[in-house]
């Protein structure tokens, strides 16, 4: 004892656990490999395997530790007074923008679109979101503007081409010169974000009438992601009602077009990516789609980023879980390694039915998406994303603490990966139409098309008979729904139950019987009380937990 305490010892560093790295998010997620066969991608094994390695790799998730740690930086104008408007990111950030492109994370389904091709793209953007979320911004951008570019032909030609091309190019250069370009949105202003009808930016037009005309844009917007994309869809006030256009940052002629960031958002989480608040003065930007049905055009983009908000927030609970599955498999406290301590096994156990409950409705969807050509699918797009974007998205940031609590104080810590993970979490809820938002757009499609909550209670009625609960539960909501008095203030309770029964439905049948039938008793009853940990007696938490622990060492 006496040598110890010269040599200076203090204690040997004992019952610690080893960094989560290289393992395969792909052939690490049983849940994961499932949905990917199931709903049409099986065809994708072998790539998803290899981005699974990638992206699992202890070097490449120091990518997503880098890029957050030294976040964007803005610079106005040079040391000669000129304006530049020059945001700056680290290495970091540009190689998971690279991957993310090269992998067609932006724009596989529009270049390729056969059976499949949505749900293999939201499992790469499943596992990349999981290395890090922000630089998911602009890839999710870039690949929903498609769908409103094409409703004006006469841009998509030109424009198309080079936003989908698996090319990186991040040069500050006028887009005619770049060889793959990337898309941001501005709609949000100071006085709403939520209500865009209140949005004051003025549009002009500028010459010849007709699709694709040029108007100049004067106003700001509040926030606008990613301003080093090339281009922006940007709603504004023409002559005709609120318009959608399309707003280079650099005019044809190569000359600095007029947007310009004021500064960017000092945010709490989202930290790789570049939020910023911009002024338009006299702008240049084309029309997209026709003057004063701006909402209706650029919510075929919105519809997009929502349903990229679920698989956001879907990678989130799988990167928390993981990592609690992981410590709680090596960390013992009194006497027993924690993942064999009667109460964390309901802790994680609990955590895990959330985070399957999560992909299997995200990956439903990216097969509805793949086929909305078939009424049914299309239909339940249209219900399922806002019911699913609701849920998934507000879950996930109690879903974040509890799986941090597993880690205990060290789960606190800025050198692990919670602060992070946690800090993420309640974003995806608040943009693209927050929480209230999504469950009046329930209400709205239900109202204009009733055919949406048939095709909705279908695809919940494919377990029927599986689950007494679940086919109980299936009665009161329609019950509920059948009550029109205060729906609106009742609206969220609503969809919580609606989100319930279609993830439900999906566990009972595809997932395994523990997961599916824990699933249904420990959540088909009082909504609204359920915390972390209380699951009923009966549930098979050992294979629950089994099933989902990821291993470093297959
Ligand atoms: C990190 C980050 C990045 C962003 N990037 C972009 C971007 O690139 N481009 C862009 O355009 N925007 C962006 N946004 C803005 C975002 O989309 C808005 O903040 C969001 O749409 C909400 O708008 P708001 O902030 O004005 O809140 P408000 O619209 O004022 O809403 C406040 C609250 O009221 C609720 N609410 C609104 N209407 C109703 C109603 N009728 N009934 C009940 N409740 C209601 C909302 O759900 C919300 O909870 C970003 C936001 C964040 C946090």
């Amino acid at each position: 004892m006496k040598d110890r305490m010269l040599l200076g010892e203090t204690h040997s560093v004992e019952n610690v656990v080893r960094e989560l790295v290289d393992f395969n998010l792909y052939l690490q997620d049983a849940a994961l490999q499932e949905a990917v066969r199931r709903e049409g991608a099986a065809w994708a094994h072998e790539d998803l395997a290899a981005f699974g390695a990638l992206t699992g790799s202890g070097e490449y998730l120091t990518l997503g530790a880098l890029a957050n740690r030294y976040g964007p930086e803005l610079e106005t104008h040079d040391r000669f007074g000129n304006r530049i408007d020059l945001v700056t990111f680290h290495p970091a950030y540009h190689s998971l923008m690279k991957t993310s492109i090269e992998n067609g994370l932006h724009s596989s389904p529009w270049t390729e679109p056969k059976p499949g091709a949505h749900v293999a793209r939201a499992a790469r953007t499943y596992m990349h979101t999981q290395v890090d979320a922000g630089h998911g911004c602009p890839i999710t951008m870039t690949f929903a503007a498609i769908p409103s570019l094409r409703t004006t032909p006469e841009l998509a030609r030109n424009w198309e081409p080079k936003i989908t091309a698996r090319i990186y190019d991040p040069r500050n250069v006028p887009y005619a010169d770049k060889l793959g370009l990337t898309i941001g949105m501005a709609m949000t202003e100071k006085q709403g974000g939520s209500d865009v009808r209140a949005n004051t930016t003025r549009a002009y037009p500028i010459g010849a009438e007709g699709p694709a005309a040029a108007y100049e844009l004067i106003g700001h917007k509040y926030f606008v992601s990613a301003p080093m994309c090339d281009a922006f869809m940007v709603l504004a006030q023409a002559p005709g009602g609120l318009t959608c256009f399309l707003l280079p940052r650099w005019r044809p002629d190569g000359t600095k077009n007029p947007f310009q960031v004021l500064r960017l958002k000092r945010k709490m989480g989202n930290i790789s990516n570049a939020t910023s608040e911009t002024e338009l003065r006299g702008a240049l930007a084309w029309r997209v789609g026709e003057e004063g049905r701006g909402v209706r055009t650029i919510l075929e983009m919105v519809a997009m980023t929502r349903f990229d908000c679920m698989i956001g927030s879907s990678a989130g609970q799988r990167a928390a879980v993981s990592q609690a599955l992981h410590h709680c498999s090596i960390r013992t406290a009194f006497g027993k390694v924690l993942n064999q301590q009667p109460l964390m096994r309901n802790v994680l156990a609990d955590l895990v039915l959330d985070s399957e409950g999560a992909l299997a409705l995200t990956m439903r969807i990216a097969r509805a998406m793949d086929n909305r050509a078939d009424p049914h699918e299309d239909l339940l797009v249209r219900l399922a994303t806002p019911v699913g974007k609701y849920w998934i998205c507000k879950r996930t940031p109690g879903h974040a603490y509890e799986a941090m609590e597993c880690i205990g104080g060290s789960g606190v810590m800025e050198d692990g990966p919670f602060p992070r993970l946690f800090r993420e979490s309640p974003v995806n809820a608040i943009w693209e139409g927050s929480g209230n938002v999504q469950c009046l757009d329930v209400l709205r499609a239900m109202r204009n098309a009733p055919d949406t909550l048939e095709a909705f209670f279908q695809e919940v009625t494919k377990a029927q008979g599986a689950s007494a609960p679940l086919d109980r539960w299936v009665d009161a909501l329609r019950k509920e729904l059948g009550d029109e008095d205060d729906i609106e203030y009742r609206a969220r309770d609503i969809v919580d139950r609606m989100a319930l029964a279609i993830q439900a439905a999906l566990l009972l049948q595809h997932a395994p019987t523990h997961v599916a039938d824990a699933f249904c008793s420990s959540r088909l009853h009082v909504v609204g009380t359920h915390n972390y940990g209380t699951l009923p007696r009966g549930v098979d938490r050992a294979a629950i937990i089994d099933r989902a622990t990821p291993r470093t060492d297959a």
